[in-house]
Parts: structure tokens; C-alpha cells; sequence
């Protein structure tokens, strides 16, 4: 299986390359921000206490995520891989998250992270308020809230990957396809163990 954990701050393209690696490697894209976001359209309980904490640019519980992403894992048993976009983001849920996967006889292949400064994650995110309709991407002190929370709670997660060997960085300013080239090269080069050599 290629279990690949996309990451990097709130804006930094995630579900742009989240696409077109479903698209190239045929995985299963689980993005706790889409699923909580349809739990909210549903009106379930769930949606209703995730809501104001995503109103304010706070991380929901670890346990209402890992409980999500759980259930995905056993609805596609038979998926070719998996992409985990905006999962993990706090050390609980990354080590929840090897759990999960250690008892279906798999594990994570790489974190690729893409990195962008914060100025232009701003830029980034009121522009796709304009047009996605998400309440917290329209707000410039919820945007800034949210990044916040991201380097306090989300940024060691990099390091728990770092142990493991899996983690490589990306540069994610500059032309799509290029950053996309750019994420499958180190896709590539952790498939096949080279990160893993020395
Ligand atoms: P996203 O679409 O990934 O930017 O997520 C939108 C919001 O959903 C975040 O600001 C959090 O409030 C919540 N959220 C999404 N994924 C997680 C997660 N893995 N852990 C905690 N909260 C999350």
C-alpha cells in the first residue's frame, strides 16, 4: 500500500496535490477538514460540537478525528493507499494514526510537507474565501488564528515522521506541476528506501 500523510499549513496547497496524487497513484484521499465539513451540512451531533471550534480556528478533539479517520480505514479495506490531508495534525493522532494502520498490516510510506511563509498562506487563504464560501477562510484573524494553532499543536508532528526517516519537504511556491514533480520524486525516492539508507 502507499499511505502518504500530505502536509504543511492551511493554505499551502494540500488539496490541490491531494488531487493530482489520487489521480496519479489511484489512492483514497481522507481529509478530516471534508469530512467534518460534511458532517456540519448533515446536521449530526458530531458537526454541531466540531463547528465552534473550527469558528474559531481551534483543532477539534484528537479522539472525534482518529474515530473519523478509523472508520474510512475499515470501509476501503481493499484501497491501493491512502492520502491523509490535514491528518495528523497533533502527535496523538499521528501515533494513533500508526496504530490504525500497523493492525491492517500497513504503515505510513512519507509525510511530504509543503512549505510557504506565512505572509503569502494569508494572501493564499483570503482569496479562497472569495470563492469557497468557507466562513474561515474570510476572516484574516481567523486565517492568522489557524496558523497559529498549526505552529504550536501541528509543526512537531514533522519531527515524530523525522524519527521515522519518512519526512521530506517541498517547496510549495512556484508553478503546480512543478511542485507536483517535486512531491512524486520524494514520493519515489521513500517507496523505494532511499531516505533510508544512511
Ligand atoms: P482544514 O480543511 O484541514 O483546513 O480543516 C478545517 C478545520 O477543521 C480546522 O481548522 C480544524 O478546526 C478542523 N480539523 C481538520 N482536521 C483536523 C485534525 N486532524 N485535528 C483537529 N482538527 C481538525
Amino acid at each position: 500500500m502507499l499511505n502518504i500523510v500530505l502536509f504543511g499549513p492551511p493554505g499551502a496547497g494540500k488539496g490541490t496535490q491531494s488531487q493530482n496524487l489520487i489521480d496519479k497513484y489511484n489512492l483514497i484521499h481522507l481529509s478530516t477538514g471534508d469530512l467534518l465539513r460534511s458532517e456540519i451540512k448533515n446536521g449530526t451531533e458530531l458537526g454541531l460540537k466540531a463547528k465552534s471550534l473550527m469558528d474559531q480556528g481551534l483543532l477539534v478533539p484528537d479522539e472525534v478525528v482518529i474515530g473519523m479517520i478509523d472508520n474510512k480505514l475499515k470501509e476501503n479495506k481493499t484501497a491501493k493507499g491512502f492520502i491523509f490531508d490535514g491528518f495528523p495534525r497533533t502527535i496523538p493522532q499521528a501515533e494513533a494514526l500508526d496504530e490504525l494502520l500497523e493492525r491492517n498490516n500497513t504503515e505510513i510510506t512519507c509525510m511530504v510537507a509543503l512549505e510557504v511563509e506565512n505572509e503569502e498562506l494569508i494572501k493564499r487563504l483570503l482569496n479562497r474565501g472569495k470563492t469557497s464560501g468557507r466562513a474561515d477562510d474570510q476572516d484574516e484573524d481567523l486565517a492568522r488564528k489557524r496558523i497559529g494553532e498549526y505552529n504550536d499543536k501541528t509543526l512537531p508532528v514533522a519531527q515524530y515522521y523525522k524519527k521515522q526517516q519518512k519526512f521530506a519537504s517541498v517547496n510549495g511556491i512556484g508553478e503546480i506541476d512543478e511542485i507536483f514533480r517535486n512531491i512524486c520524486d520524494a514520493v519515489e525516492s521513500n517507496k523505494s528506501g532511499v531516505n533510508k539508507s544512511n
